[in-house]
């Protein structure tokens, strides 16, 4: 099981958290003009990569707030953990 640090509360069991999905996808500022393409992949592409990875939990049965989480993918490590809006600590992977 994960141990997660939650901003606001600290080291927690990962079953109080629920995963999010990747970190940083922006809404398109216009998205009247993106084709149905391009919206598909808004709304459903995501990257799968072999290592580093940023992801947003929620503390939801905590604090019930949003960050943002830097993990392996392969190992499960947590490299960092981060407010949302910030970006991770050791820069891009
Ligand atoms: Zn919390």
């Amino acid at each position: 099981m994960l141990q997660i640090t939650c901003p606001g509360c600290g080291p927690r069991d990962e079953t109080e958290f629920s995963y999010g999905g990747e970190a940083h996808i922006a809404r398109p500022e216009h998205p009247e003009q993106l084709s149905d393409d391009e919206w598909a992949d808004y709304l459903f592409m995501r990257t799968n990569p072999r290592g580093r990875h940023r992801e947003r939990w929620c503390h939801s049965f905590g604090c019930r707030r949003w960050f943002n989480v830097e993990r392996d993918t392969v190992s499960y490590r947590i490299v960092s953990v981060y407010k949302v809006g910030e970006q991770p600590p050791g820069g891009q992977p």
